[in-house]
């Protein structure tokens, strides 16, 4: 039988502004979303039968079809039907070390593996914007997981242009593992909240996305300087988290009494990341935070931004 083993890197956003509505119930989204070598890990085995089926470690996580795993072999069985009767079905077995519901696309990741593990499996040849383009039926943040690196995405999150990669940049994540946040809910308390301010024309729209190609913190990306990187964070979901969940708030707080040079929420949360000047110091502010907070609860890691998304290892 074939195998696969795939890395499914995490993703932070260093930028998420909210821009407008869309017909569809989505955002309109302007993002700067970063990989990370936190990781999961997707095994793929031709079963030669002709059944999906899915093994996860983690009981957060569904082992049915609601998995976004099972899901992407699934559209791939629909859309490639030929070669699913010439292969068979796929043993797909999630190794899970990103926390879930943590707004660090922990699903979306698993998926893009599972895609890009397909396509060698049945030797479709499929290439990266074929890819994207089935990943997005997935969900909005699938088509950047399957690439990786740094990139701007706008509409729902699925247009991307990627950046000059930065790597090698370590950051402090930190997550209390019973808290979670519904990304469904925090868009929509915004939407209730600050959809006045909503750009409304398509124009209008168009020019706020492109604006944030030449904003301060694409510069600061493209210069690799990281001081400013970490000044020029934003994440306009924290409007409406930070309110709600305390312990977002207090993370945030003790990750700014130590050494780091910014601190931001990910996503819809409730993850928080502190972007440090070296691993060394991650490693203390760490330490520092274990020691502040004893809570066994509160998950933390020292990782870094990675420039590749999928890798077949
Ligand atoms: P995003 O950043 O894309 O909004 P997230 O990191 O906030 O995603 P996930 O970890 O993907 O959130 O989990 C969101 C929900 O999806 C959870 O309730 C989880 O049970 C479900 N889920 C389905 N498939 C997976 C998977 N393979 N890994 C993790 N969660 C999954």
């Amino acid at each position: 039988m074939r195998s696969y083993t795939l890395i499914a890197p995490a993703k932070v956003n260093l930028y998420l502004e909210i821009i407008g509505d869309r017909p569809d119930g989505y955002h309109e989204l302007a993002m700067i979303l970063q990989s990370i070598e936190l990781a999961d890990q997707i095994n793929l085995e031709a079963n030669g039968v002709e059944l999906i089926r899915l093994r996860c470690d983690n009981p957060q996580v569904p082992g049915d079809n609601r998995n976004l795993a099972y899901q992407a072999a699934e559209l791939m069985v629909k859309e490639f039907p030929d070669s699913f009767a010439t292969y068979g079905g796929v043993d797909i077995t999630v190794t899970k070390r990103i926390p879930v519901a943590a707004g660090l696309a922990g699903g979306s990741t698993d998926a893009a593996a599972v895609l890009v593990g397909i396509d060698l499996l049945w030797k479709l040849g499929l290439t990266r914007s074929e890819l994207e383009e089935l990943g997005a039926q997935l969900g909005s943040d699938v088509p950047f997981c399957i690439g990786g690196g740094t990139a701007i995405a706008t509409r729902r999150g699925e247009v991307l242009s990627p950046l000059l990669g930065l790597e090698d940049i370590y950051i402090v994540l930190a997550k209390y593992r019973r808290l979670e946040v519904s990304t469904g809910w925090a868009y929509n308390t915004y939407r209730s909240l600050f959809s006045d301010s909503y750009i409304k024309d398509t124009e209008s729209l168009a020019a706020r996305a492109n604006a944030v190609h030449s904003g301060e913190i694409v510069q600061a990306i493209l210069h690799e300087d990281v001081k400013e990187i970490a000044q020029k964070m934003h994440n306009d979901l924290e409007k409406v988290v930070l309110p709600e969940y305390s312990q977002v708030v207090q993370l945030k707080e003790t990750f700014g009494k130590y050494d780091i040079l910014g601190t931001m929420m990910s996503g819809s949360g409730p993850s928080v990341f502190a972007l440090c000047e070296s691993k060394e110091k991650a490693e203390k502010v760490k330490l520092c935070v274990r020691e502040e907070i004893g809570d066994s609860d509160l998950e933390l890691f020292v990782t870094r931004l990675i420039n590749h998304g999928i890798q077949v290892v």
